[in-house]
């Protein structure tokens, strides 16, 4: 197989503090794999401006001057996290042969690029970047974290467990993936969904090495949820099921009622009365809910609106690159 072209993609929101310590990481990694005749030397690492707010944008068109290795995309506003990744990997997928998604905070270790580079040459389409510790996380997100990924597969979907976003993408998988055409976006749990032949590399995960976390808790269970929402239909079943349950418990109690009211024992039951009306009207409630965040994802895929837009990309000021 020919040498092939790399484009790491880093989705960059505002990143004013980071930025200028990780993007050194990123070129030093990608000017060895050069060296190494891994990847050729068109390979480029492509940062994804996501409407920030500070000063990343200029510090991406700084770097992109200094170097011809750095080139950088800018999207026309905030759009969170996935929908920045996605937009890089889009924009890189018809100028190269493979692509490696990262955070651009250096909480990813560079240092297995090299081995998915070498899994891709060894026939994978798709190389997960797998965590093999979660020493640096909170005893909370730990284990919020393992029981997603357990909620997550029960449900029906595929994810491979302790993957975030880094991965590595050949173009074939990614002409693929741009078929899947949902605004609603779980990059996770949509990639195994294209399936294709695919492996796992493991590094440690750090911590950030400067700024801070744009992922607070109240955004994380959003995300899960979205996952959930995005991956499978199965809460709406087991809402059915719920219900089933529930209103035959209910006709067990009526004719119980029905019979102690013939025996005479009249029962007070205010306490029991209450219960009952509580119970059933939060479980009402709840799958009221359920069904209306799915109702929701069909109001947002039904307008199909654009997953991104780009407003400036590097290249237009560099024209030499
Ligand atoms: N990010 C983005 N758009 C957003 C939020 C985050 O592009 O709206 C980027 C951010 O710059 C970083 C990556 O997504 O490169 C992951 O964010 P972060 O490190 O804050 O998440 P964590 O690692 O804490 O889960
Ligand atoms: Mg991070």
């Amino acid at each position: 197989m020919k040498t092939p072209t790399l484009y790491i993609v880093i989705p960059c929101y505002n990143e004013e503090k980071v930025l200028p310590i990780s993007q050194e990481i990123f070129l030093e990694e990608l000017t060895l794999l050069i060296s190494k005749n891994k990847i050729t030397n068109d390979s480029k690492v492509l940062f994804v401006n996501d409407g920030s707010k500070d000063k990343t944008w200029e510090i991406i068109c700084d770097l992109a001057k200094k170097d011809s290795h750095f080139i950088g995309i800018s999207q026309s506003r905030n759009r969170g996290h996935q929908n920045a990744v996605l937009a890089g990997l889009m924009e890189a997928k018809d100028k190269c042969d493979i692509t490696i998604s990262i955070d651009c905070d250096g909480q990813d270790d560079v240092k297995v690029m090299e081995q998915m580079v070498d899994e891709y040459m060894n026939g994978a389409d798709v190389v997960y970047g797998v965590r093999d510790n979660r020493d640096t996380d909170t005893f909370f997100k730990r284990n919020t974290a393992v029981m997603f990924y357990k909620l997550i597969n029960a449900l029906g979907g595929e994810v491979v467990e302790n993957h975030a976003d880094y991965r590595l993408m050949s173009t074939r998988a990614l002409n693929a993936f741009s078929e899947f055409k949902e605004v609603n976006l779980f990059l996770r749990g949509l990639v195994p969904l294209v399936g294709f032949k695919s492996a796992n590399v493991y590094y440690k995960r750090n911590e950030r090495l400067a700024g801070d976390t744009h992922y607070p808790l109240s955004k994380m269970f959003y995300l899960a949820f979205d996952g959930i929402t995005s991956l499978s239909v199965k809460p709406l079943n087991m809402i059915t099921v719920f219900g089933v349950i529930v209103s035959l418990i209910s006709f067990v109690l009526m004719i119980w009622a029905f019979i102690t009211q013939l025996m005479g024992h009249t029962v007070a039951g205010w306490a029991s009365m209450t219960c009952i009306v509580c119970f059933l009207g939060g479980i009402q409630l709840i799958s009221i809910g359920v069904i209306g965040m799915y109702i929701g994802k069909i109001y947002m895929e039904v307008k199909a609106r654009p997953r991104y837009i780009i407003s400036e990309r590097t290249e237009d000021n560099n024209p030499e690159n």
